[in-house]
């Protein structure tokens, strides 16, 4: 059974993409590896290095920089983000939220935390929020430094109210960074990008996980998002800047993209 996800009602897609990450919550970092063949976690490792996030010497260390990780599912980009400011700037102070809306995959993040980041982390440092990215109410006006979201937003209904919300949510300076699945800029590679994640892909998915559909929606998903420079219009529209040559970055050719804004 195929689901073709354009033809769903928006009320119901929130719950379809429920469905779609608890069935896999546990099983998450088989699908992410599948479906990047690994390179997933490259593509984090330079996001964060990247954005090379911590305060700088002179800084008051009583202001902590206060982060958030949208969609941040297993928390991988937060434990990432915190773990880097601590090693690299000595950061220790670093406060963050991951916000999900599915409360399986923020259990998920939290057991991964007590498993492994208790020790570097204080708990008063990190807090796990059910939240839709597109609205956020209990997310404050002005009030990040930092907001991430990784994988995620091609998940969302309103893809253009999730990053309103982001720029709602940003202090003056603060910096919006997105890593996600994107176009594919050559045509030699794209064939076979094409024929990798339209036919391999869901049957890798129902041999590894046995869940072909999350599989499928996912392909789908990462067809329908907008395209680099469309995305690029998409962070400018809610009032960002983005710098006009370097507006985004792609990562393997363009199966992933950073796109980064700032809130002037
Ligand atoms: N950022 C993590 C990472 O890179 O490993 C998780 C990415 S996972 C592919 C996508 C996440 O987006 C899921 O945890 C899902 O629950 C979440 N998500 C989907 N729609 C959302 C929404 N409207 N608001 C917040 N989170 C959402």
């Amino acid at each position: 059974t195929h689901f073709g996800f354009k033809d769903v009602p928006v009320d119901q897609k929130e719950k379809l993409v429920g469905n779609v990450f608890s069935s896999v919550a546990s099983n998450y970092d088989v699908m992410n590896d599948v479906m990047s063949m690994g390179v997933h976690r490259l593509w984090k490792d330079h996001f964060i290095r990247r954005l090379d996030p911590g305060l700088r010497p002179g800084a008051d260390p009583k202001k902590p920089l206060e982060f958030l990780d949208v969609a941040g599912g297993t928390g991988d980009i937060a434990f990432g983000l915190m773990n880097h400011a601590a090693v690299k700037h000595n950061d220790h102070s670093v406060r963050m939220t991951v916000a999900d809306i599915n409360p399986d995959m923020l259990a998920e993040g939290h057991k991964r935390y007590l498993a492994n980041f208790q020790q570097q982390i204080d708990p008063s440092r990190i807090q796990f929020m059910e939240a839709n990215g597109q609205r956020m109410e209990d997310v404050a006006d002005n009030s990040k430094d930092l907001y991430t979201i990784a994988f995620g937003i091609r998940n969302f209904t309103d893809i253009q109210a999730g990053l309103n919300t982001a720029y709602r949510v940003l202090k003056p300076g603060g910096v919006f960074a997105c890593l996600e699945f994107s176009q594919v800029d050559n045509a030699f590679i794209d064939k076979f990008y094409q024929m990798y994640s339209f036919s391999l892909l869901p049957l890798m998915g129902q041999l590894i996980a046995n869940d072909r559909e999350s599989y499928q929606y996912l392909v789908e998903s990462i067809r329908k998002f907008p395209k680099q420079e469309e995305f690029k219009s998409m962070i400018e529209k809610a009032g960002f800047y983005v710098p006009p040559d370097r507006g985004y970055e792609n990562l393997t050719f363009g199966v992933a993209a950073i796109h980064i804004g700032v809130k002037l």
